[in-house]
């Protein structure tokens, strides 16, 4: 066989499991398929006025070139400062912030500078499909950490502990989660925090569902907990979520000097600068009115209580409440192995295919999160969409033997 022309490194990663799915439910749903997607994690709502207007506002002054400095404008850098310093208790100077393309680049950035061949990093699991293929990307080696539904989906410091070796480089830290919604405890990042304390182990804390919380669930960022660790940390944020703008494509990272001056090399060595329009949206987002991210989380909560219920009721299926984020990763491994008008279902890939043919149902399969044996559905869909999408799902799941 001839040799590729095309790295190994490229050809050994898959493409995200989410974005690839998003794509295909777009595709049918342009085909004119009649098709519910419970797929896209992305509020369904639009992005609030003012900050839009602070957009029109910023091309209309003609901010319509390249920022500088190209790792974010000033002003949006003290914004995050502010931010970081009301919400987390986390103080920070300018220059130890970057604004990227997403909160997707701050980490793939983070891992640039931190993982080279054989490296380790440890990845509790059901986690966000990119972190593994990104530090696989750099010949890293992503150790994964299987976290248990009936442990609220946490790693414990016992396990953190085992994975440590001394190749490790970073240990990654999503709360709340995606897919699981889980949320840490700050008994539970303590315990992680102790683990972590006296090693050179870096953290890469991704927050940005920080705000959205259900239950009177509290947000701990890992890195006030311990001053030590903080040198070590790089907290990642973003507006997507938060504020609706995902489209935006404004993400943050604040960290040690070192590790983000590394990062903005890097930066200028890939994007320059993210949309300069979208910082000053960004601007807005951070500094303008705040009751937006209220109302958005409250139709969540409300959704996520109605989500949860009905797949509840569903017979071989077992669904953890989520205490943040917008997603629900229900267990279905019963349903494996059983036969459907459509096949045996092999997997939660082959489940997965069959709601979306009989039931015109999308999601994602547990295996693009490092789960297999679960199913992703997002409840950022208006909630006669999701109440539709449940009652064909429940139909379809009746037609499994
Ligand atoms: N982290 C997590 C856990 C996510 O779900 C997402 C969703 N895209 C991101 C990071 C990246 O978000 P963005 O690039 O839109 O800021
Ligand atoms: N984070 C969202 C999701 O998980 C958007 C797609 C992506 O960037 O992964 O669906």
């Amino acid at each position: 066989m001839p040799k590729s022309p095309f790295t190994q490194r490229v050809l050994n990663i898959q493409a995200s499991a989410t974005v690839s799915a998003f794509a295909k439910a777009g595709e049918l749903k342009r085909q004119g398929v009649d098709l519910i997607s419970l797929v896209a994690g992305e509020p369904d709502f639009e992005t609030p006025a003012h900050i839009r207007d602070a957009a029109i506002r910023a091309i209309e002054a003609g901010h319509t070139r390249y920022t500088n400095p190209a790792s974010g404008i000033p002003e949006l850098k003290q914004a995050i400062c502010d931010k970081f310093e009301r919400d987390n208790g986390l103080r920070y100077s300018p220059s130890q912030i970057i604004v990227t393309c997403g909160a997707k680049q701050t980490i793939f950035d983070a891992i640039i500078a931190l993982i080279e061949d054989g490296d380790e990093a440890i990845i509790p699991a059901p986690y966000w499909t990119s972190y593994a293929d990104q530090v696989r990307l750099m010949g890293g080696n992503p150790i994964i950490v299987p976290t248990a539904q009936d442990a609220d989906f946490c790693m414990t410091a016992r396990q953190l502990q085992n994975a440590i070796t001394s190749r490790t480089k970073f240990a990654l830290l999503n709360s709340p989660c995606n897919p699981t919604g889980a949320v840490y405890t700050r008994e539970n990042l303590e315990a992680l925090a102790d683990v972590l304390a006296g090693t050179t182990i870096y953290v890469i804390a991704d927050e940005i569902y920080e705000k959205l919380l259900y239950d009177n669930a509290e947000h701990v960022s890992i890195a006030a907990l311990l001053p030590e660790l903080a040198d070590r940390t790089l907290v990642v944020n973003g507006v997507s979520k938060s504020y609706a703008m995902t489209g935006w494509r404004v993400g943050y990272g604040a960290g040690p000097q070192n590790l983000i001056d590394l990062m903005i090399k890097v930066q200028t060595q890939e994007t320059t600068n993210t949309c300069t329009i979208s910082q000053y949206a960004a601007l807005e987002a951070l500094t303008g009115p705040q009751n937006c991210i209220e109302r958005m989380r409250r139709a969540f909560a409300k959704r996520r209580d109605q989500i949860v219920s009905r797949l509840n009721q569903m017979p071989g299926v077992s669904c953890f409440s989520p205490r943040g984020a917008f997603y629900v990763f229900p267990r279905v491994s019963e349903l494996i192995g059983n036969s459907s008008p459509r096949g045996r279902i092999d997997n939660d890939v082959s489940l997965c295919d069959f709601l979306l043919e009989e039931a015109g149902v999308a999601c994602v399969p547990g295996t693009g999160f490092g789960a297999p044996g679960y199913l992703r559905f997002s409840y950022a869909a208006a909630a006669d969409e999701i109440a539709q999408g449940m009652d064909r799902v429940e139909a379809a799941l009746g037609r499994i033997e």
